[in-house]
């Protein structure tokens, strides 16, 4: 299964045709999609037999983040060796866990204003709580996940380590600093859940790439963690880390400019693209 949102409501995606749940099942699913991820079960059982005959063509352009309105956002700081080194840090012994605010998150393709500073790229696998709980064993982490996305986790860099005192969750939390999408793939679909590659690039030039198979905590380990103080709620988000590469830890520094396009892509789930603009003075 593939799903996304297109004006705020929960679809099915095949190619480029979308599926409306709520209109497809006569209202026995919901239009939102955090309630209908809170019914995952019936939604995977009512997709089996779904009629596509009211399906709608969509672009990239059309579809918005696949949970709008997460409950709660985790991130995951340092979970790539090379990029804990970089960062000057040894490999952590648990991961380091922060917020970004869930009003950042947005759609695949997006326009983000670049608020004053030195904003940077970091390409992302974001997983999505399907069911979810507290206390998930590690080896039942992947039935608790409705699948995977991907995700920047754009960040302003002076707030976030200069700032008197630092502030990591905000500095990553400007309106856009999340975008995901374009779908999330349900684990069956895809080739190998633990080893996805990704790559982001600039104007064609690679800039990140990395597979998931690299980090220090994997997904499951991640979810086993996570769920050990918090409960994880149906359309919670997980953005699991960056590989090497940033732009604040290049020689020389290179941050994000005016009117440039990032461009990422995870295998098996698809393209998002943000294109960056000056804020206008007022
Ligand atoms: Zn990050």
């Amino acid at each position: 299964v593939r799903f996304g949102s297109v004006a705020g409501r929960f679809v099915l995606v095949r190619g480029n045709r979308a599926l409306d749940v709520a209109h497809a099942s006569g209202g026995s699913l919901p239009a939102e999609p955090v309630a209908v991820l809170e019914r995952w079960a019936d939604l995977l059982s009512w997709s089996e037999s779904a009629d596509w005959a009211g399906a709608f063509d969509v672009t990239p352009e059309q579809l918005g983040p696949p949970v709008p309105s997460p409950r709660q956002v985790f991130a995951i700081a340092l979970n790539y060796a090379p990029h804990a080194a970089e960062a000057g840090f040894e490999p952590p012994v648990q991961p380091l866990v922060f917020t970004k605010f869930p009003s950042c998150i947005t759609g695949p393709v997006a326009e983000v204003t670049l608020p004053e500073g030195n904003v940077d790229w970091e390409i992302e696998v974001v997983a999505v709580v399907g069911r979810g709980g507290y206390g998930i064993p590690r080896e039942k982490a992947w039935d608790a996940l409705a699948g995977i996305t991907l995700g920047q986790d754009l960040s302003e860099r002076v707030l976030q380590l200069t700032g008197k005192p630092p502030q990591f969750s905000l500095a990553k939390s400007h309106p856009g600093f999340g975008p995901i999408g374009p779908v999330v793939v349900t684990a069956d679909e895809l080739a190998d859940r633990d080893d996805l590659a990704f790559e982001s690039s600039i104007a064609g030039e690679t800039i990140q790439h990395g597979r998931t198979s690299q980090m220090i905590f994997a997904v499951d380990d991640l979810v086993a963690r996570l769920s050990a103080v918090c409960r994880l709620l149906p359309g919670d988000l997980i953005f699991t880390g960056t590989p090497e590469g940033v732009g604040n830890r290049r020689t020389p520094q290179r941050f994000l400019q005016p009117d440039e396009t990032l461009v990422s892509r995870l295998d098996g789930v698809g393209e998002i693209r943000q294109t960056f603009r000056q804020a206008i003075a007022d």
